[in-house]
Parts: C-alpha cells; sequence; structure tokens
C-alpha cells in the first residue's frame, strides 16, 4: 500500500483523565514520519480536539449544548495542532491541516479543491492532518453538514483519494464476534469480507466516555471502503508504532478486505 490513511481516535491520544497521551503522540509521529520517508503517501484523520478542548477548559464531561461542544473543539483544536507541529517538527515532518464539512465533500467543485490540495500536499511530502470543521458544523442541518464521527469521515477521505488502505486506531485489538469489554470469551475476528446486519449485531455500546463512534461507526466506514473494494485495518493503538508490524504482517488486528 502506497497512499494510506490513518484514523487515530480520542482513546488513542488521551488518557483517561483527558489529558494528552504525549507518548503516544510522539510515537504516533515518528511512526508517520518513517513512512513518509520511506516514501509512503500518509493523511492522518486526527479526532481528540474535544477532549483536549474539556482538559485545557478544566471540564469533566462535554457540555449539553453543541454551541457549547464547538467552542470547546475550537479551543482542543488548536492544542491538537500545536502538540503535532511540535512532535512532527522533531523528525523533520511537514504536516498541513485540512478541517471538512460535508459540504466540502457533497459539492463538485469545493470537493475537487480540497482534492487538489491533498495531492499537492502529498506531492510535497507532507502529512495533511484532517479533522471534521465542528465549529463551522451547523447543529440545525446536523446531518447535512456534519459527518457525525471521524470513523466514516477517515473513510470517506480514504475514497476520495484513492487512499489504497485505512487503518484505523483504537482502544481494542480488532473486531470481536462480540463486545468484548462486556464479554469475556469473545473471540477476535482477523478478517471480515463483507458487512451485514449480523456484522452489526456484533457491535454494541459506545466504548470510551470521550470516544463517540464505538464499533458500529468503525463498521460503517469499514462498509465505505469494502463498496469502493478497498481495504480497511482495525488495530490497538496503544502503542502507534505498531503500524509499522501491520504493514510488514507481524502484527494483528481485524483486516475489512
Ligand atoms: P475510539 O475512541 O478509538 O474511536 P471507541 O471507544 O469509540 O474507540 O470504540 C471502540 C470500542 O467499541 C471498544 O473499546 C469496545 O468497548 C466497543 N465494542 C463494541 N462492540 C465491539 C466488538 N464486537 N468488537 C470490538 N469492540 C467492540
Amino acid at each position: 500500500a502506497k497512499r494510506i490513511v490513518i484514523k487515530v481516535g480520542t482513546s488513542t491520544l488521551t488518557h483517561d483523565n483527558g489529558k494528552l497521551n504525549l507518548q503516544a503522540i510522539d510515537q504516533l509521529c515518528y511512526t508517520l514520519s518513517g513512512l513518509v520517508n520511506e516514501g509512503k503517501e500518509i493523511v492522518l484523520v486526527s479526532s481528540g480536539a474535544i477532549g483536549v478542548g474539556l482538559g485545557l477548559l478544566r471540564l469533566h464531561e462535554r457540555p449539553a449544548s453543541i454551541p457549547e461542544q464547538q467552542a470547546v473543539a475550537s479551543v482542543g483544536q488548536t492544542q491538537l495542532m500545536t502538540v503535532y507541529q511540535q512532535r512532527f517538527s522533531v523528525y523533520g515532518q511537514k504536516i498541513g491541516q485540512i478541517l471538512l464539512t460535508h459540504d466540502v465533500v457533497d459539492y463538485p467543485i469545493s470537493r475537487q479543491n480540497v482534492l487538489n490540495t491533498f495531492e499537492n500536499l502529498l506531492r510535497l511530502n507532507i502529512i495533511p492532518i484532517v479533522n471534521e470543521n465542528d465549529a463551522v458544523a451547523v447543529d440545525e442541518l446536523d446531518h447535512h453538514t456534519r459527518f457525525g464521527d471521524n470513523d466514516q469521515l477517515s473513510a470517506i477521505v480514504a475514497r476520495a483519494i484513492d487512499a489504497d488502505l485505512l487503518i484505523m486506531l483504537s482502544d481494542i485489538d480488532g473486531f470481536y464476534d462480540k463486545n468484548p469489554r462486556k464479554c469475556d470469551d469473545a473471540v477476535l475476528i482477523e478478517r471480515v469480507t463483507e458487512i451485514s446486519e449480523e456484522t452489526f449485531k456484533r457491535a454494541g455500546g459506545r466504548g470510551t466516555k470521550l470516544g463517540t463512534g464505538g464499533m458500529i461507526t468503525k463498521l460503517k466506514a469499514a462498509e465505505i471502503m469494502l463498496k469502493a473494494k478497498k481495504a480497511m485495518l482495525l488495530a490497538n493503538g496503544e502503542n502507534p508504532s505498531i503500524i509499522f508490524k501491520l504493514l510488514d504482517g507481524t502484527a494483528l488486528g481485524t483486516l475489512f478486505k
């Protein structure tokens, strides 16, 4: 795989108390910079803005209203990018920020513009860091302008830029036959070739307090990838350097292909 989209969840980027997990972020930046040096084209879809914003503003949970959440995301987004900028620069890696709303992908002219931006960043060996533009997405039109979560956003981006592979890092080793947080006897499924209603029934409940999607949105992302005849790998992002091992086949997750 030459062009790879990597999605990291809040659970990978933050500790349980909402503080940034700087070790994990540093390892992620080291790993992705290494991949670019190997000649790969890397796009990072990063959650975490709201989590980071909550920590900075010393809030213990997401505020109730969407405008308040958007304000928190606005604070968190700049902090998150500052940390990425610092860590990536240690490895000589340049980054660019792309904040997307649904209309960017839906309207052909804006879509073409943003695709051109991706192409030019990648040509220059720059890693685009993508997030939903939380401060702009309009709440009354929720489903029109919002992607809902970065799981599906990462698949939409991967499809749009014709990436070969989407790697989704989460707080779990992969997709199990039932929710492993609730059932001790859950078994990891190493390969999924199609997604049916049965598949969705195996995914139950959201994971962490700060993460949003849970397994359902990851399956929806996998659905988008499979429909586009592309692959998605779901794996544990606790140590982001696992990406090296995932790519050379020495670490396992769930391969949707
Ligand atoms: P992230 O913040 O990394 O996006 P989430 O917490 O949103 O991660 O989603 C991962 C969680 O989904 C797991 O920790 C687990 O609690 C839950 N889950 C539900 N069903 C399953 C399943 N069948 N296999 C694996 N995880 C599952």
